[in-house]
Protein backbone atom coordinates (compact mmCIF):
# COMPACT_ATOMS: atom_id res chain seq x y z
CA UNK A 1 0.00 0.00 0.00
CA UNK A 2 0.69 3.75 -0.61
CA UNK A 3 0.73 7.14 -0.33
CA UNK A 4 2.06 9.80 -3.27
CA UNK A 5 1.21 13.54 -3.06
CA UNK A 6 2.47 16.48 -5.60
CA UNK A 7 2.46 19.99 -5.88
CA UNK A 8 4.08 22.36 -8.04
CA UNK A 9 3.83 23.50 -11.83
CA UNK A 10 3.74 20.23 -13.43
CA UNK A 11 0.85 18.36 -14.42
CA UNK A 12 -0.17 15.77 -10.88
CA UNK A 13 -1.51 12.82 -12.58
CA UNK A 14 1.18 11.54 -14.40
CA UNK A 15 3.36 12.02 -11.39
CA UNK A 16 1.04 10.56 -9.02
CA UNK A 17 0.56 7.50 -10.84
CA UNK A 18 4.14 6.98 -11.97
CA UNK A 19 4.86 7.54 -8.58
CA UNK A 20 2.37 5.20 -6.66
CA UNK A 21 4.28 2.39 -9.47
CA UNK A 22 7.25 3.06 -7.45
CA UNK A 23 5.23 1.66 -4.48
CA UNK A 24 3.80 -1.21 -5.99
CA UNK A 25 6.21 -3.70 -4.65
CA UNK A 26 4.20 -2.88 -1.23
CA UNK A 27 1.67 -4.94 -2.16
CA UNK A 28 -2.05 -3.49 -3.03
CA UNK A 29 -5.46 -4.46 -4.04
CA UNK A 30 -7.08 -1.15 -5.34
CA UNK A 31 -5.76 2.31 -6.30
CA UNK A 32 -7.04 5.67 -7.04
CA UNK A 33 -5.66 9.64 -7.50
CA UNK A 34 -7.43 12.93 -7.06
CA UNK A 35 -6.89 16.23 -7.71
CA UNK A 36 -7.98 19.64 -7.24
CA UNK A 37 -9.86 21.38 -10.24
CA UNK A 38 -10.95 24.60 -10.35
CA UNK A 39 -14.66 23.68 -10.34
CA UNK A 40 -14.75 20.42 -7.77
CA UNK A 41 -12.16 18.01 -6.66
CA UNK A 42 -11.85 15.17 -9.65
CA UNK A 43 -11.01 11.44 -8.13
CA UNK A 44 -10.17 8.29 -10.43
CA UNK A 45 -10.44 5.21 -8.64
CA UNK A 46 -10.44 1.42 -9.15
CA UNK A 47 -10.23 -2.21 -7.76
CA UNK A 48 -7.79 -4.00 -9.62
CA UNK A 49 -4.29 -2.89 -10.26
CA UNK A 50 -2.19 0.59 -11.29
CA UNK A 51 -3.02 -0.93 -15.06
CA UNK A 52 -6.94 -1.00 -14.74
CA UNK A 53 -7.04 2.62 -13.16
CA UNK A 54 -5.02 3.64 -16.34
CA UNK A 55 -7.08 1.83 -18.30
CA UNK A 56 -10.49 3.69 -16.79
CA UNK A 57 -8.42 6.43 -17.61
CA UNK A 58 -7.94 5.24 -21.09
CA UNK A 59 -5.06 8.27 -21.31
CA UNK A 60 -6.89 10.79 -19.92
CA UNK A 61 -5.07 13.06 -17.60
CA UNK A 62 -7.29 15.67 -15.67
CA UNK A 63 -5.46 19.57 -15.72
CA UNK A 64 -3.98 19.97 -12.08
CA UNK A 65 -0.66 21.03 -10.66
CA UNK A 66 -1.90 19.48 -7.15
CA UNK A 67 -3.00 16.48 -5.89
CA UNK A 68 -2.65 12.91 -3.88
CA UNK A 69 -2.32 9.32 -4.95
CA UNK A 70 -3.35 5.91 -2.74
CA UNK A 71 -2.51 2.31 -3.40
CA UNK A 72 -5.08 0.23 -0.63
CA UNK A 73 -4.55 -3.16 0.99
CA UNK A 74 -8.11 -3.55 2.50
CA UNK A 75 -7.91 -3.49 5.87
CA UNK A 76 -11.67 -2.56 6.27
CA UNK A 77 -14.05 -3.27 3.48
CA UNK A 78 -13.80 -5.50 1.02
CA UNK A 79 -11.60 -4.25 -2.39
CA UNK A 80 -14.02 -2.49 -4.68
CA UNK A 81 -14.19 0.82 -6.63
CA UNK A 82 -16.13 2.54 -3.42
CA UNK A 83 -14.35 1.28 -0.91
CA UNK A 84 -10.93 2.34 -2.76
CA UNK A 85 -9.23 5.99 -2.26
CA UNK A 86 -9.47 8.86 -2.04
CA UNK A 87 -12.27 9.47 0.30
CA UNK A 88 -14.27 12.81 -0.14
CA UNK A 89 -16.64 14.20 2.03
CA UNK A 90 -20.33 14.78 2.08
CA UNK A 91 -19.49 18.14 -0.33
CA UNK A 92 -16.56 17.35 -1.97
CA UNK A 93 -14.52 20.03 -0.82
CA UNK A 94 -11.85 17.51 1.02
CA UNK A 95 -10.37 14.64 -0.25
CA UNK A 96 -7.98 12.46 1.94
CA UNK A 97 -5.54 8.90 1.45
CA UNK A 98 -5.10 6.62 4.54
CA UNK A 99 -2.66 3.82 4.83
CA UNK A 100 -3.20 1.94 8.31
CA UNK A 101 -6.20 1.24 10.58
CA UNK A 102 -7.96 4.17 12.55
CA UNK A 103 -9.17 1.49 15.65
CA UNK A 104 -11.95 3.51 16.65
CA UNK A 105 -13.76 4.18 13.31
CA UNK A 106 -16.85 2.63 14.12
CA UNK A 107 -17.76 5.25 17.54
CA UNK A 108 -16.28 7.74 14.71
CA UNK A 109 -18.51 6.88 12.31
CA UNK A 110 -21.96 6.64 14.80
CA UNK A 111 -21.20 10.23 16.38
CA UNK A 112 -20.91 11.79 12.38
CA UNK A 113 -23.49 9.78 11.14
CA UNK A 114 -25.50 11.92 14.22
CA UNK A 115 -24.16 14.93 12.94
CA UNK A 116 -26.04 14.36 9.42
CA UNK A 117 -22.54 12.72 7.78
CA UNK A 118 -23.67 10.05 5.52
CA UNK A 119 -21.20 7.34 4.43
CA UNK A 120 -20.13 5.77 0.93
CA UNK A 121 -18.06 3.43 1.95
CA UNK A 122 -17.13 0.26 4.31
CA UNK A 123 -13.84 1.69 5.34
CA UNK A 124 -12.65 3.01 8.91
CA UNK A 125 -10.81 5.85 6.50
CA UNK A 126 -13.90 7.51 5.42
CA UNK A 127 -14.48 8.87 9.04
CA UNK A 128 -11.28 10.85 8.04
CA UNK A 129 -12.91 12.88 5.31
CA UNK A 130 -15.89 13.34 7.46
CA UNK A 131 -14.06 14.57 10.41
CA UNK A 132 -12.14 17.12 8.16
CA UNK A 133 -15.20 18.41 6.74
CA UNK A 134 -17.26 18.59 10.48
CA UNK A 135 -14.11 20.23 12.00
CA UNK A 136 -13.08 22.91 8.95
CA UNK A 137 -13.25 26.32 10.12
CA UNK A 138 -11.27 28.23 7.53
CA UNK A 139 -7.76 27.01 8.42
CA UNK A 140 -6.66 23.18 7.25
CA UNK A 141 -4.00 22.88 9.93
CA UNK A 142 -5.69 23.77 12.98
CA UNK A 143 -8.81 21.33 11.10
CA UNK A 144 -5.85 18.61 11.09
CA UNK A 145 -5.08 19.08 14.85
CA UNK A 146 -8.14 18.57 15.44
CA UNK A 147 -8.95 15.36 13.71
CA UNK A 148 -5.59 13.91 15.44
CA UNK A 149 -6.62 14.69 18.73
CA UNK A 150 -10.19 12.47 18.28
CA UNK A 151 -8.54 9.58 15.91
CA UNK A 152 -6.67 6.18 17.61
CA UNK A 153 -4.99 3.96 15.63
CA UNK A 154 -1.89 4.09 12.64
CA UNK A 155 -1.97 6.52 9.62
CA UNK A 156 -0.08 7.79 7.01
CA UNK A 157 -2.61 10.28 5.39
CA UNK A 158 -2.79 13.16 2.96
CA UNK A 159 -5.68 15.47 2.65
CA UNK A 160 -6.32 17.85 0.38
CA UNK A 161 -8.90 20.87 0.67
CA UNK A 162 -10.62 23.05 -2.35
CA UNK A 163 -11.10 25.98 -0.35
CA UNK A 164 -7.45 25.88 0.18
CA UNK A 165 -6.15 24.51 -3.14
CA UNK A 166 -2.48 25.39 -3.13
CA UNK A 167 -1.94 23.49 0.34
CA UNK A 168 -1.08 19.65 1.03
CA UNK A 169 -1.29 18.64 4.68
CA UNK A 170 -0.44 15.14 5.41
CA UNK A 171 0.59 13.44 8.92
CA UNK A 172 1.69 10.48 10.63
CA UNK A 173 1.49 7.48 13.11
CA UNK A 174 3.22 3.96 13.07
CA UNK A 175 3.00 4.47 9.00
CA UNK A 176 5.83 5.54 7.22
CA UNK A 177 5.87 8.86 5.21
CA UNK A 178 8.58 10.77 3.65
CA UNK A 179 8.23 14.81 2.24
CA UNK A 180 10.57 15.26 -1.11
CA UNK A 181 11.56 18.48 -1.34
CA UNK A 182 12.22 19.96 -5.25
CA UNK A 183 12.59 23.42 -6.65
CA UNK A 184 9.19 24.84 -7.03
CA UNK A 185 7.29 21.80 -6.55
CA UNK A 186 7.03 19.57 -3.66
CA UNK A 187 6.05 15.74 -3.07
CA UNK A 188 5.08 13.08 -0.49
CA UNK A 189 5.60 9.28 -0.89
CA UNK A 190 5.59 6.31 1.93
CA UNK A 191 8.73 5.41 0.46
CA UNK A 192 11.91 7.09 -1.32
CA UNK A 193 11.83 5.21 -4.76
CA UNK A 194 8.77 7.06 -5.54
CA UNK A 195 10.47 10.44 -5.58
CA UNK A 196 13.65 9.39 -6.73
CA UNK A 197 12.70 10.27 -10.27
CA UNK A 198 12.71 13.92 -9.12
CA UNK A 199 14.84 14.75 -6.08
CA UNK A 200 17.19 13.51 -3.44
CA UNK A 201 16.32 16.10 -0.86
CA UNK A 202 14.17 14.51 1.70
CA UNK A 203 12.70 15.38 4.87
CA UNK A 204 11.94 11.73 6.85
CA UNK A 205 8.45 12.24 9.04
CA UNK A 206 8.59 11.16 12.72
CA UNK A 207 5.55 9.45 14.31
CA UNK A 208 3.10 12.50 16.14
CA UNK A 209 4.69 15.03 13.00
CA UNK A 210 2.35 17.12 10.17
CA UNK A 211 3.90 18.23 7.17
CA UNK A 212 2.17 21.62 5.62
CA UNK A 213 3.25 21.89 2.16
CA UNK A 214 2.78 24.55 -0.83
CA UNK A 215 4.80 24.59 -3.50
CA UNK A 216 7.77 26.67 -2.38
CA UNK A 217 7.73 25.83 1.09
CA UNK A 218 7.52 22.53 3.43
CA UNK A 219 6.99 23.49 7.36
CA UNK A 220 6.65 19.94 9.66
CA UNK A 221 5.01 20.66 12.66
CA UNK A 222 4.84 18.56 15.85
CA UNK A 223 1.99 17.02 17.86
CA UNK A 224 1.43 20.83 19.68
CA UNK A 225 1.42 22.37 16.49
CA UNK A 226 5.16 23.80 16.94
CA UNK A 227 7.61 24.05 14.14
CA UNK A 228 10.21 21.27 14.02
CA UNK A 229 13.61 21.85 12.53
CA UNK A 230 13.82 19.04 10.69
CA UNK A 231 16.97 17.29 9.15
CA UNK A 232 17.48 17.13 5.60
CA UNK A 233 18.11 13.42 4.35
CA UNK A 234 19.77 13.41 1.56
CA UNK A 235 19.50 10.32 -0.47
CA UNK A 236 22.58 8.79 -2.41
CA UNK A 237 22.12 5.34 -3.58
CA UNK A 238 21.02 4.06 -6.44
CA UNK A 239 16.93 3.36 -7.11
N1 LIG B 1 -7.70 0.76 6.53
C1 LIG B 1 -7.80 1.44 5.27
C2 LIG B 1 -8.72 0.70 4.33
O1 LIG B 1 -9.01 -0.46 4.53
C3 LIG B 1 -6.43 1.67 4.62
C4 LIG B 1 -5.75 0.41 4.19
C5 LIG B 1 -4.34 0.67 3.66
O2 LIG B 1 -3.42 0.79 4.47
O3 LIG B 1 -4.18 0.72 2.44
O4 LIG B 1 -9.17 1.27 3.38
Amino acid sequence: CGIVGYLGGRQAAPILLDGLQKLEYRGYDSAGIAVIRDNGIEVHKKAGKLLDLRQQLNGYMPESTVGIGHTRWATHGRPNDTNAHPHLDCQGRFAVVHNGIIENYLTLREWLTSQGHVFRSETDTEVLSHLVEEFYMGDMVETMRRVLKKVDGSYAMAVLSLDEPHRLVAARHDSPLVVGLGDGENFLASDIPALLNHTRRTYILEDGEMAVMTRERVEVLDRGGSPVEKKLFIVNWEA
